[in-house]
């Protein structure tokens, strides 16, 4: 049996003479794949599971080393409703400004080069400003991400000193950050204090000592404990810090720099109070709530700041000329009545029900009755969360395509949606599958229209 099956396995040579169409690749890809599809057949073949004749296997390869030609990433609809998916590419950027962007920096640009002295200058300088006076804060920094903001404020503060944090807030954030395993790593010893639910100021001032280096307080941003609990404010902290000379480091996450409780997006803590309450150092993200690139912004006291820029890892976890573009763009979006509509991220999630409606019925007059009818589409009213851990609590205001279509289940017509020529992506919820119109990018109207029209 199992002999049989390998005696369908071509050769790479058989399998490379049929892909004369795919020949402007890399000639190493193409071995590289059939290489790997053959291992992938013959592994079946010697359990007695390969059903595919020998032409059916080299269509197989063949179709595989097509999918190359393309890009890996590319553009998708994002039908989940979150408008800060992780998995995503979280914070969305606008077209239009993407596209001035490249157009400055895809070439050469003055990244760290002082163009009126003709000096070096300093990357840093693209965006201090503006961090400085939105934040309040004496100095600035940005680096790679806000992982990298925490670890390197541990480490040059606290190295082989006692880091205390509170129980309650030894959080994680998606698996590969967690709060104590971030503290050993930058080199500093773990000081627990308080229990999970109920931490107080005398915790706090029990645990300090000679070999304390920091009280660091975490942003909870993805989960809530409820009930019988108590924690201590940060201006508490703070004092507790002054007191007892003991730099207060705020890893705040989702680092809100607006409140937009106005416009249905509940309030989160704001980096210009944190800023105000006193702390050493503030760190977050910037493709969270501030809606930029990947970024982590450190924003504090001048002298605290200026040594975390001497410490080699900010080298290791500096950001590149794209990123500080992006970042000085972003910031910029913050005006005095808020942010403007170039900040893609804040205007999908400031969305209304009523202008989701509204695209919802645009998006269904563009669909032949016949569509509508077979996949069973009504407009619904959704509630979505804001993602990336930002804004646990509270949901947002959206509008959803419910789909009960005839004779296909929910799972097998979200992987159509997401295979389709037009890749859309969206969520199954009780057996029934849904397409939220919160993170649907304005401009996608046509496209997620000829999507649910090719299914
Ligand atoms: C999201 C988050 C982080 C990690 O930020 P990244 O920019 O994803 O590296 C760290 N701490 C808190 C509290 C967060 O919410």
């Amino acid at each position: 049996m199992t002999q049989n099956q390998l005696k369908e396995l071509p050769s790479v040579s058989e399998v490379l003479l049929e892909s004369d169409p795919y020949k402007s690749l890399n000639s190493k890809y193409i071995t590289y794949i059939i290489k790997a599809e053959l291992d992938g057949f013959r592994r079946a073949a010697i359990k007695g599971t390969l059903k595919l004749k020998r032409a059916q296997i080299t269509q197989n390869i063949l179709s595989d080393i097509e999918g190359f030609m393309k890009p890996s990433m590319k553009s998708i609809i994002n039908g989940t409703g979150i408008v800060l998916h992780t998995g995503l590419g979280r914070a969305p950027m606008k077209e239009s400004v993407a596209k001035q962007v490249a157009k400055r920096v895809s070439g050469y640009t003055n990244l760290e080069f002082d163009l009126p002295t003709g000096t070096r200058g300093q990357r840093q300088n693209h965006v201090n400003g503006l961090l400085s006076a939105l934040t309040g804060a004496q100095s600035t920094m940005a680096v790679n991400n806000n992982a990298a903001a925490v670890l390197l404020a541990l480490n040059e503060l606290g190295e082989g000193k006692e880091v205390i944090v509170s129980r309650g807030q030894q959080v994680e954030i998606g698996g590969s950050f967690r709060i104590p395993d971030v503290i050993k790593k930058s080199g500093c010893i773990l000081k627990e204090v308080g229990s999970t639910n109920r931490t107080h100021i005398k915790d706090y001032e029990k645990a300090i000592n000679k070999k304390t280096g920091i009280i660091l307080w975490v942003h909870t941003s993805n989960y809530v404990v409820r009930g019988f609990t108590h924690d201590v404010g940060l201006s508490d902290l703070v004092q507790l810090g002054k007191k007892k000379r003991v730099p207060v480091v705020a890893d705040l996450g989702s680092g809100a720099l607006v409140d937009l409780s106005e416009k249905g997006v509940p309030k989160d803590m704001l980096v210009q109070d944190v800023v105000k309450s006193g702390v050493g150092l503030v760190t977050f993200s910037g493709d969270k709530l501030l809606g930029g690139p990947q970024a982590g912004l450190i924003v504090g006291k001048k002298t605290l700041v200026n040594k975390l820029k001497k410490n080699p890892i900010a080298r290791a976890v500096r950001c590149d000329k794209w990123s500080l573009a992006f970042l000085e763009e972003s910031l910029r979006s913050f005006g005095d009545d808020g942010p403007s509509k170039d900040n893609l991220t804040i205007s999908l999630m400031t969305s209304s029900r009523k202008a989701l409606t509204k695209r919802g019925e645009t998006i269904l007059s563009h669909l032949p009755k016949k569509t509508v009818d077979n996949l069973g589409i009504t407009l619904v009213e959704s509630d979505v969360e804001a993602g990336s851990g930002s804004l646990p609590e509270e949901k947002l205001d959206s509008m959803a395509f419910r789909f009960k279509p005839k004779g296909i289940s929910a799972s097998k017509l979200a992987a159509q949606f997401r295979t389709g020529d037009t890749a859309v992506v969206g969520y199954i919820h009780g057996n029934t599958f849904y397409i939220d119109l919160k993170a649907v990018i304005p401009g996608q109207e046509k496209d997620l229209a000829g999507a649910i029209s090719a299914i």
